[in-house]
């Protein structure tokens, strides 16, 4: 066997990686992980947790209005940014050193420093200025945001900024309609700032269950943001202090910022995959099998960078998945088939198995169970916000398909949820749990209607 500096040599900290470099260390390999900006990785230091830092804080402005109707008084309220972005910062301090902590005890070497690859197993250490060589290498890079070639986009930022602004700005439009988008517009709606947000399709979360994205778009509004679909900017321009966005049909919109969610691309560029001899993708990610294998043998990737489902528990489970594999002597593949999500918007939504389309689509007969109303809170407080609970049937063997919900704590429950997707449970199974009482989730066991399309009269 050739001699290596490393059995295995991992490009990036992230969620992946370091459960990759972790778990391959625990094995007995001889590991270690390069990382350019900070352990943790995109979720941990400027993602899924700061961004559900700050949901919670945007949450209160709501909360303080829900109160009155249980009796409460709350007096004048204030809010300081730059309170919430150093506590934020404090607490995403702490995270970086645990994760670099057990890095530490699991014997695996951090690299402060880019590495790009020089071969299939020759990786070069920028800020270290040398070469490691190492049997296997896996790519674990993330992604990074996308923006559109427009004039003046210059002027944007993207959700890496928005977590370090200087100031909340008063104004603020957010471009897509994506995860990052409609959860960013609710946090800025609920911290005050005045929020619009576009999108250049008919319709917001393409790809999520038709009710849902309705539904979402219309508590949006009613939460008081300006949603404008079939709307793109043409050209940003900065004037007197503020940004004039001239849209793809003419109209100016004045505002303080411009933040685009307009999806993340592989964070290959530069990295000397392709010299090495890696097939990437259409969008710059690495192809690879079901054991995240890229097409050259000691050369592997999990997460974000492969382009599969790209969130931090399907990266973390394949960089488990590939460790356990190679260095453990298992054999296992990552099912990619049923993953709940949640998406942090505001009313919350989570996810899990196929939409009613996909259903309609894949099977012959499909049975939909659905409900909207006001939760049994908002009735003292007042609120207008529905809850939504939908069930998505194959009527043939009674599985249920998929489970598509909105309302407060719904990422808590589609996880739940989640796990009788996954085993694959039946209405008739479903039905057979017993409710809790009251809550909203109980809806999920005790709906008994199925869901019958209005019949459309031909006008008189
Ligand atoms: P998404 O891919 O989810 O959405 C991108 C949005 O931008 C889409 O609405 C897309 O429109 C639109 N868009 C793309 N290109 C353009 C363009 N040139 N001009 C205008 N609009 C454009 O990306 P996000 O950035 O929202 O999120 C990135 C990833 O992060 C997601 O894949 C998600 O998995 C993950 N994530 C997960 C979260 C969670 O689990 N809660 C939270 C945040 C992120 P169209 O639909 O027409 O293509």
């Amino acid at each position: 066997m050739a001699d290596y500096d490393y059995d295995l040599f991992v490009i990036g900290a992230g969620s992946g990686g370091v459960r990759a470099a972790r778990i391959a260390a625990n094995y007995g390999a001889k590991v270690a992980v390069a990382e350019e900006y900070r352990v943790g990785g995109t979720c941990v230091i400027r993602g899924c947790v700061p961004k559900k830092l700050f949901v919670y804080a945007s949450h209160f402005s709501d909360d303080f209005e829900d109160a009155a109707g249980f009796g409460w008084t709350v007096g004048d309220t204030k809010f300081d940014w730059k309170t919430l972005v150093s506590n934020k910062d404090k607490e995403i301090d702490r995270l970086n050193g645990i994760y670099i902590r057990n890095l530490d005890k699991a014997g695996v070497e951090i690299l402060d420093s880019r590495a790009t690859l020089k071969d299939a197993h020759t990786v070069h250490l920028e800020r270290l200025g040398k070469d490691v060589t190492a049997e296997r290498i896996l790519v674990a890079v993330g992604a990074t945001p996308f923006l559109p070639d427009i004039p003046g986009i210059e002027h944007a930022i993207t959700s890496n900024e928005a977590f370090h602004l200087e100031e909340l700005p008063k104004r603020i439009v957010v471009v897509g309609g994506g995860y990052i988008a409609v959860e960013f517009a609710g946090i800025f709606n609920g911290l005050g700032v005045e929020t619009m947000q576009l999108y250049r399709g008919a319709l917001f979360m393409r790809g999520f269950d038709d009710d849902l994205r309705e539904l979402l778009a219309e508590e949006m509004e009613k939460k008081g943001i300006d949603l404008r679909m079939n709307s793109d900017i043409a050209s940003i321009e900065k004037k007197d202090g503020e940004l004039h966005l001239t849209l793809c049909d003419g109209d100016v919109i004045k505002t303080d910022a411009v933040m685009y969610a307009t999806g993340r691309n592989p964070n290959t560029k530069g990295l000397g995959l392709e010299q090495a001899g890696v097939k990437l993708g259409m969008a710059g990610e690495v192809v690879v099998d079901e054991y995240s294998k890229s097409s050259v043998g000691n050369i592997y990737a999990v997460g974000d960078v492969t382009d599969r489902a790209n969130l931090t528990p399907v990266a973390i489970r394949e960089g488990h998945a590939f460790a356990d594999t190679v260095y453990g002597g298992k054999d296992v593949k990552v099912d990619h088939s049923i993953i709940p999500t949640a998406i942090f918007s505001q009313p919350e939504m989570g996810t899990v198995g196929l939409t009613e389309a996909q259903a309609r689509e894949r099977f012959d007969e499909v049975d939909v169970y659905k409900t909207a109303f006001r939760a049994l809170k908002n009735t003292l407080s007042g609120s207008e916000e529905r809850t939504f609970m939908k069930l998505v049937v194959d009527a043939k063997s009674d599985k249920v398909l998929g489970v598509h919900i909105m309302g407060p704590a719904s990422g808590e429950v589609i996880q739940a949820v989640g796990i009788a997707v996954t085993l694959g449970a039946t209405k008739a199974q479903f039905d057979m749990t017993i409710a809790v009482h009251p809550t909203a989730a109980e809806e999920l066991v005790t709906l008994k209607e199925k869901w019958q399309a209005p019949v459309i009269k031909a006008a008189d």
